[in-house]
């Protein structure tokens, strides 16, 4: 059995961008799927999938991304092995292009799980990773959100997610050939987010969590809410301990992140076996999902 499952965000997406994240996840499926598919490895298939998603201007992840209080972009990224319980991960680190392949390379070539800030782009120039410009990462849609949103002392991230602003961030998870869960996790944070705010989505456990005997989860929502709840890990915990299947253990992830942190978000998941899920409490999540039994792709937004 192989398997493979990407998110490209839960939110109220308009009727407008739908096709955008259709093609946006269907797309990063493929490119995961044929690496899966030609013996490839999880690891290669969940960064490959994400860069795809991060270079695509849609999604909140590399370019694209939202743009913090200072006007700056600041990238979060995480990826985790579940088999090695390796996990390499990046905060808020500016001018990468690819946020996943830095954070897979502090998995690769670190003993360390998360470098932050001036650290990270460091470890990124002496492993030969080029910086970009900061106008690589810039659309004009974020740029012109950023604008609107200035003078707005009463902003904040949870009034973003009350109000079904855009949560883009994207993640994959992988099971490989040889019985490996990998799980990954990209994005920008959220719009106009304090200097150095860093989300669930770096953090192992909260955003990004894999463990080849039980199964891999990738988050999106609000990270203040699913840092309260560890919310990747709980749900892992529940097919572990509880013996959940991938359904009902999402869907109590989920139950829980809205009941204990008032939380808002969505959740991808994957079984030990490859068997996947979805639970997510906003109106609409953007999610794509193979597995060596099925003919065809599945593709919703
Ligand atoms: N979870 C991300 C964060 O809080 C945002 C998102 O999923 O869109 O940084």
């Amino acid at each position: 059995m192989i398997s493979f499952i990407v998110h490209g965000g839960a939110w109220d997406i308009p009727d407008e961008m739908l096709d955008a994240h259709y093609q946006g996840v269907k797309n990063a499926l493929e490119i995961g799927w044929h690496i899966l598919s030609n013996g490839g490895s999880g690891v290669d298939a969940v960064e490959k999938a994400i860069r795809y998603l991060e270079d695509d201007p849609t999604f909140d992840a590399g370019r694209g991304s939202f743009v913090n209080a200072l006007g700056e972009i600041e990238l979060d990224a995480s990826i985790m092995n579940g088999t090695s319980f390796r996990c390499g991960a990046i905060a808020s680190v500016q001018n990468i292009r690819n946020p996943i392949s830095l954070a897979r390379l502090i998995m690769d070539k670190s003993e360390h799980v998360l470098i932050t800030g001036m650290g990270a782009v460091r470890f990124a120039l002496e492993n030969g990773m080029q910086q970009c410009k900061s106008d690589d990462l810039l659309v004009g849609r974020e740029l012109q959100r950023w604008k609107d949103l200035q003078g707005k002392s009463t902003f904040s991230t949870k009034d973003a997610f009350k109000k079904k602003l855009p949560s883009d961030t994207v993640g994959a998870i992988a099971l490989d050939k040889n019985g490996i869960i990998v799980s990954g996790t990209s994005t920008g944070g959220t719009p106009n987010k304090y200097p150095g705010r860093v989300g669930d989505s770096p953090l192992i456990g909260c955003g990004t969590y894999a463990d080849s005997s039980v199964g891999g989860v990738s988050c999106t929502g609000w990270g203040e809410a699913i840092i309260k709840v560890a919310l990747a890990k709980t749900i892992v915990d529940q097919m572990e301990i509880n013996g959940d299947d991938p359904e009902v253990a999402a869907k109590i992830g989920i139950d829980r992140l809205q009941k204990k942190a008032d939380g808002f978000g969505g959740v991808i998941v994957l079984n030990k076996n490859g068997v996947p899920a979805v639970a997510f409490n906003t109106p609409r999540m953007a999610r794509a999902y193979r597995t060596s039994e099925m003919t065809t792709d599945i593709v919703v937004v």
